[in-house]
């Protein structure tokens, strides 16, 4: 029983040559790709892509799921403010249930715009996990650690991210994998740092970190450290281990080199960072030092979407505004930044759609008022394609989203667990 997906637009080659093509789906991955109809099996679905624009599955490679829920509570306001006002104390309300329905909440608005894979950084990993399992797609998952000192705080937050990674890793048949947060340079000290280190060495996880996101970020690490906060984590080893480093905005060229010679993945996060007044990082420079940069939304609050489709466009146009020339950034580029460079940093789900690659695939439809005429599919996906204009997701080689509608998540059930909960998370 396999998928044959007929007459979709695909990516064919490596640079980027779209053609008309059948997809055979077979136990969770690609086993063919022709120009010519493919032969039926007993018991196989068969789908007309009606020529639909078939790629890879988007990949969100830093988010916070469960932070949907305090989407819009708080916009509009300094960074500062937002976190010590309004987040901080919002998350102290949370509950291990309102973390399942906040993150299905995310994870259903992800799915129907497209994205097959995600790397996810908070508490109540539980919950967490449980809604990515519901919800059937890929993701990365890890517990974010705070603590200044290696002390009894620091020990117990430490036992928490090494449960999350001996309860959940390989979970899901695999479609969960998980890795070690220590959350930021400015939230976690030298001995929290050094014994994540050892952790992700020892379980052979990576580090998904938050790096150089803030002007005040660096001036602290400056200030505490004696270093930026690439030079200062480099300094003690920290990138010894696989790393995905999500923002990098502030960061030195010395720092460019070393984030590329070291083979971190930078997840770059233009809506948030642009939200938060935070700047942009220098995507330009990053990619053409070779380093393995990717893209990911941040969580809702900071956002406030979760739609691949915009990060992309967002990401395009500000490298566009920043340096004053049209062509950087084109739209295949960032397509890629998007899928094949998401499931680098991550290690898994498909980078193309070619034989022998896992089935993580979405169809597009090019051809409603926002979109036509699809002249050139990249650009028209990136430029003026909508999170509507995705009709179907399978990952692994199942579909989670047919028809723009969602089988593995109630929507109304989310809708509904969510609404009876704001009120108690923004109370005063
Ligand atoms: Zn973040």
């Amino acid at each position: 029983m396999g998928i044959v997906l007929e007459n979709v637009i695909a990516p064919v080659s490596e640079d980027g040559t779209t053609n008309t093509v059948n997809l055979r789906i077979k136990d969770g991955v690609i086993t063919r790709v022709d120009e010519h109809p493919l032969p039926v099996s007993r018991g196989d679905t068969v789908v007309d892509g009606g020529g639909k624009f078939a790629l890879p599955g988007l990949v969100n490679a830093h988010t916070h799921l469960p932070m949907s829920l305090f989407r819009g509570m708080a916009d509009d306001v300094p960074l500062d403010t937002w976190l010590r006002d309004h987040i901080w104390p919002a998350e102290k309300r949370l509950t291990a249930d309102d973390v399942y329905w906040g993150s299905l909440l995310s994870l259903a608005e992800m799915i129907k715009s497209g994205t097959t894979q995600i790397a996810d950084m908070y508490f109540h990993t539980n919950s967490i996990a449980r809604a990515v399992s519901k919800a059937r797609i890929r993701a990365t998952l890890s517990y974010g650690i705070v603590a200044d000192k290696l002390d009894e705080h620091g020990k117990s937050q430490i036992k928490r991210a090494r449960e999350t990674i001996e309860r959940w890793d390989g979970e899901a048949s695999g479609r969960i994998r998980t890795a070690i947060s220590p959350h930021a340079i400015y939230t976690c000290g030298r001995g929290v740092w050094a014994a994540a280190v050892d952790l992700a060495q020892d379980k052979h996880v990576p580090l998904h970190i938050h790096l150089s996101e803030t002007r005040d970020e660096v001036a602290w690490a400056v200030k505490e450290w004696g270093q930026t906060p690439v030079m200062a984590l480099d300094s003690i080893g920290v990138f010894s281990v696989p790393t995905i480093a999500a923002h990098c905005v502030h960061v030195t060229a010395q720092e460019v080199e070393i984030i590329a010679q070291r083979g971190v993945s930078v997840i770059h996060c233009p809506k948030s960072n642009a939200k938060l007044g935070n700047g942009h990082a220098p995507v330009v420079s990053l990619l053409d030092a070779g380093i393995n940069v990717g893209l990911g939304t941040d969580g809702a609050a900071s956002n406030n979407s979760q739609d691949m489709i915009e990060e992309m466009r967002m990401a395009s146009l500000l490298q566009k505004a920043s340096t004053g020339d049209p062509t950087t950034l084109p739209a295949q580029e960032v397509t890629m930044m998007a899928t094949r460079n998401g499931a680098n940093a991550l290690g898994m789900g498909a980078r193309e759609i070619s034989v022998g690659q896992d089935a993580d695939i979405i169809l597009v439809d090019l051809s409603g008022v926002d979109a036509m005429p699809a002249y050139e599919p990249f650009s028209t996906l990136v430029y003026a394609a909508h999170a509507c204009d995705v009709t179907d997701v399978i990952v692994a080689g199942q579909f989670v989203l047919r028809d723009r509608k969602l089988l593995t998540i109630d929507e109304e059930k989310v809708k509904y667990e969510v609404n009876r909960r704001i009120g108690r998370l923004s109370e005063d």
